[in-house]
């Protein structure tokens, strides 16, 4: 199980996903990517994503700092519980 950051220009989010959530979707997302990085970007690491949810929440954080927030899990996929 990888994990993948999106960081969401419009809310002002960064939020921690599994690599199995709708939402994610190995970092492919719900939709394509028709706005380009306007709308938002996917931090896909080595393009596997992230291989604990430790290191992607220190990335989160990192990114999260930078934008004047604090980074959150995903609430569909509850990115922090081990499974
Ligand atoms: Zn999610």
């Amino acid at each position: 199980m990888a994990y993948f950051i999106y960081q969401n220009f419009p809310n002002q989010s960064v939020k921690i996903h599994r690599g199995d959530c709708c939402f994610c979707n190995n970092g492919i997302g719900l939709q394509r990517n028709i706005l380009g990085d306007a709308n938002g970007r996917w931090f896909l690491s080595l393009g596997n994503g992230y291989l604990t949810y430790q290191v992607a929440s220190e990335v989160a954080q990192q990114l999260a700092l930078q934008m004047g927030i604090e980074s959150q899990d995903c609430l569909v996929c509850n990115s922090s519980i081990q499974r």
